[in-house]
């Protein structure tokens, strides 16, 4: 019985290690298996120490000064770029406010 509470309790934690993995952008799987196999108290660890995966954001956010948007599929594309890597469209030599 004190066996199968320790162990349901192993996996709820190792559980939980995977979510709160899975909320810093990594996976739920992998950390709940390296919980499982070691302990969940080294998977909050190592889930702690490593720094939290960035959200990919889209360029045109981090540089907004760099890009312009394409009039014809509201696309960002860099703004010294003459043609529209999304759809085609041609800027021309007028460059767009
Ligand atoms: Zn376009």
């Amino acid at each position: 019985m004190e066996f199968l509470l320790t162990f349901l309790g192993w996996l709820g934690f190792s559980f939980l290690v995977g979510s709160f993995a899975q909320r810093r952008g990594r996976s739920f799987g992998a950390w709940m298996i390296v919980s499982l196999l070691f302990s969940p108290l080294v998977g909050v660890i190592i889930v702690l120490l490593l720094s939290p995966i960035a959200e990919k954001t889209e360029p045109a956010i981090q540089h907004p000064e760099a890009f312009k948007l394409c009039p014809r599929c509201a696309e960002s594309v860099k703004r010294a770029a003459l043609v529209c890597r999304f759809c085609g469209h041609e800027f021309g030599n007028t460059p767009n406010p």
